[in-house]
């Protein structure tokens, strides 16, 4: 009895230590992982809850966990700027997916003017590319273990049926506001995804990169078109500091529309993609009708 009950433990150890080992640059990609992948797989977030991507830089921990790594997911769309040197140095055997670069993008000008323009890396606030994503995520962790094939694709399923509820939600709350009012003044230019989705007006305060810093010119533009397009309220960012935008909702006369999760996932209520986009949603239909 005891000698089997010992084999079975060490029969359990076995199959946990053969999890696939996923490390993830993205907090979106990371929910993805964990969603598709389940018991199977041990996925270490790199890019914390909270943590602006753009900013972030890989510390040397950091790639000791992308070295240990079968699988490396990234957003992609050029969000993460790292990648080229991280390339070089990463070993072989793991597979580097970006994510975003597997679907269209919609593109912007840089506020940079000299780059021209460039692929908006905003993608997840579209659920259709979270359903693309969820799919490229199961087909790839299918390719690395052809024996959990099953268990991906059903693990997948739930997911894409659970994202497919939250679309038929979002919809229903946005039918909310009328098509005039649909007009989005954020700090950085993150909703475009959202926007095309949802037939609103973006007004970004900063391009689409939080490390850009808008021109007197551009200030000046947002609060003309506010007053002109008379839009209610100006929203902040769970990680942007809202000097800027304190500014411009006091010159224009607008409110405070709230906090929105503009570059990944948050705390609470927005630990999920589920919760960020009801947080969102509702933030933004609420403060504009
Ligand atoms: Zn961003």
């Amino acid at each position: 009895m005891k000698s089997l009950l010992l084999l079975l433990l060490a029969a359990a150890s076995l199959h946990a230590a053969d999890k696939i080992k996923v490390a993830s640059l993205s907090t979106i990609t990371t929910e993805i992982a964990n969603k598709v992948g389940g018991g199977r797989v041990d996925v270490i977030g790199l890019v914390k809850p909270g943590v602006d991507p753009h900013a972030f830089e890989p510390k040397p921990s950091d790639l000791d966990q992308l070295e240990k790594a079968r699988l490396v997911l990234a957003t992609g769309k050029h969000m993460e700027g790292y990648l080229t040197k991280l390339r070089e140095s990463a070993n072989a055997k793991a597979d580097l997916v970006q994510v975003g670069d597997k679907f269209p993008s919609l593109r912007m000008k840089a506020e940079d003017e000299n780059r021209g323009m460039i692929e908006d890396p905003h993608w997840w606030h579209s659920v259709d590319n979270m359903e693309r994503a969820a799919k490229i995520v199961r087909d790839e962790l299918v390719t690395i273990s052809p024996a959990d094939k099953d268990y991906f694709t059903k693990n997948a399923d739930a997911y894409l049926a659970e994202l497919d509820g939250l679309k038929k939600w979002i919809r229903a709350k946005i039918a909310e506001l009328p098509r005039d009012k649909r007009k989005l003044v954020t700090s950085h230019d993150a909703f475009q995804y959202f926007a095309k989705d949802h037939g609103f007006t973006i007004y970004g305060i900063e391009g689409v990169s939080t490390e850009d810093e808008p021109s007197n010119k551009r200030v000046s533009d947002i609060i003309d078109a506010i007053k002109t397009q008379r839009v209610k309220a100006v929203f902040f960012e769970s990680i942007e500091n809202p000097k800027v935008a304190k500014a411009i909702t006091r010159e224009s006369g607008a409110v405070i529309g709230g906090t929105l999760y503009a570059d990944g996932l948050g705390e609470g209520d927005a630990a999920t993609y589920d919760g960020m986009m009801r947080h969102n949603v509702t933030t933004i239909v609420d403060a504009l009708k």
